[in-house]
């Protein structure tokens, strides 16, 4: 598996380019709509686990962290290029590392997906605006008597 990371980085660092700006299409961050159950999709894949540090996400504050960073048009979501950590942790990538955050330096490269959702797999994990107005509905229904 961090072969298969260690693979993916090259070709992102490849992809990324000298500007850091990334392919159009396919690279942004997903949309309001579907970008919750990025989050989600990817608490899930890396079992709860931040990669950089190998502890729990927790309580924290929390970003989608980019290995390589995401240039001025906004890219770098792509597989094996993201990974939901701590936002602590997102500033020490920065800070030690800059723009290229070295798998090696990562406590657990194991939790770093390697392959990335489709929209329609984010829409899914998303928790639905829609719904939680039902719930609003049903209970002022049950108020009402
Ligand atoms: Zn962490």
């Amino acid at each position: 598996m961090t072969t298969a990371l260690n693979a993916l980085h090259a070709l992102n660092v490849a992809r990324a380019g000298d500007t850091y700006t990334w392919p159009a299409g396919g690279t942004s961050r997903p949309r309001s709509d579907a970008f919750p159950g990025l989050l989600a999709w990817l608490a899930i894949e890396q079992n709860g686990i931040c990669p950089a540090c190998g502890d729990a996400l927790g309580m924290e504050l929390l970003n989608v962290n980019h290995l390589i960073s995401q240039g001025k048009r906004q890219g770098g979501y792509v597989e094996g290029n993201i990974y939901l950590g701590h936002r602590e942790c997102n500033e020490l990538d920065a800070e030690l590392f800059g723009m290229v955050v070295p798998v090696e330096s990562l406590a657990r490269p194991d939790m770093v997906a390697t392959t990335y959702p489709t929209r329609a797999t984010m829409l899914a994990l998303a928790p639905s605006k829609g719904r939680k107005g039902d719930r609003r509905t049903a209970r002022l229904a049950r108020m009402a008597g």
